[in-house]
């Protein structure tokens, strides 16, 4: 049997500094050393629960130089915890390098659980929960955030975004043009802190009510929007076979049902149906 260390991936508080759990103070103060992101900003928190852990920085600047030295000291039996700044580590936020290193070297890694910013704001929002994508933050070059919203507009799961106080109202702007002013959404800013909010309403109602208090654009946020609504059978119905009339103008039947389905997303059999009667009424 080895005697490597254990790396601990451990959650902090999001801000509230009693939302940090008994096994995960137990974990910081027992370990041989703890990386954090920012040694210096996660120190009053240290201090607050008397751990006295040496700490050694891991940023998103430094985490590949970082890996060998702790992997080494892991293969000589010291346990070793992850923190960042707020909440859980990995989650936009470094560890991905370290911990899949770890893993391949045959080290055991452990979760230590706690808060996430954007699972607190999902379970605040009352937006859909069954089903959910974490986004965390979009690029910032405005070409790749087109993109990338535009690969989401199908999407029917609850989407899950990260974004900077001072982009808020260009992002709701954004979030317009791609998913339409009335989709229900929820700013959930500044969670587990003093000025806590919890704002629900369309993108379009969002957007009006950010802009008009100006405190709203200040803190911490997490953006949920709700995913696309289920099209009804009509509507399904009416944009495959606006489709498809452009298609079976150009092609074969089954290059057409092949091409809508792709399309549109819908199921094959049914665009192949409509496909037929289109063209039995022809
Ligand atoms: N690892 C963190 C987590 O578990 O949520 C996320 C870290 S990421 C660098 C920071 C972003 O998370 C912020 O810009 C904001 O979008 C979100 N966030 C963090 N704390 C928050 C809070 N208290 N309220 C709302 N959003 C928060």
């Amino acid at each position: 049997m080895n005697q490597f260390g254990t790396l601990y991936i451990v959650a902090t508080p999001l801000g509230h500094l009693q939302d940090m759990s008994w096994r995960a103070v137990e974990i910081l103060q027992t370990v041989h050393l703890i990386a954090a992101e920012d040694t210096r900003h996660s120190l009053p928190l240290l201090q607050h629960y008397s751990i006295k852990t040496p700490t050694i920085s891991l940023h998103a600047h430094n985490e590949a130089e970082r890996i060998e030295q702790l992997q080494k000291r892991l293969q000589q039996g010291e346990s070793i915890a992850l923190i960042s700044d707020a909440g859980t580590p990995l989650i936009s936020d470094p560890g991905f390098l370290l911990v899949r290193k770890i893993r391949e070297v045959g080290i055991k890694v452990v979760p230590i659980p706690g808060p996430c910013a954007a699972i607190s704001a999902l379970c605040v929002g009352g937006l859909p929960t069954d089903r959910f994508v974490f986004e965390g933050f979009l690029p910032q070059r405005s070409a790749l955030r087109q993109t990338r919203l535009a690969q989401l507009v199908l999407e029917e799961r609850t989407l899950i975004f990260y974004e900077a106080p001072h982009r808020i109202l260009v992002f709701l702007k954004e979030l317009q043009t791609v998913f339409g002013q009335n989709r229900p959404a929820v700013i959930a800013r500044e969670l587990t802190k003093i000025f806590e909010t919890i704002l629900t309403g369309t993108l379009l109602q969002l957007y009006e009510k950010v802009e008009e208090d100006k405190n709203q654009q200040r803190g911490e946020i997490v953006v949920l929007v709700a995913g696309k609504p289920k099209n009804n059978e009509e509507e399904i119905t009416a944009e495959i076979t606006r489709i498809l009339t452009i298609l079976l103008a150009e092609c074969s039947l089954k290059q057409a049902v092949d091409i809508t389905a792709k399309l549109t997303a819908f199921k094959k059999n049914h665009i192949y149906e409509i496909a037929l009667k289109m063209q039995k009424t022809v």
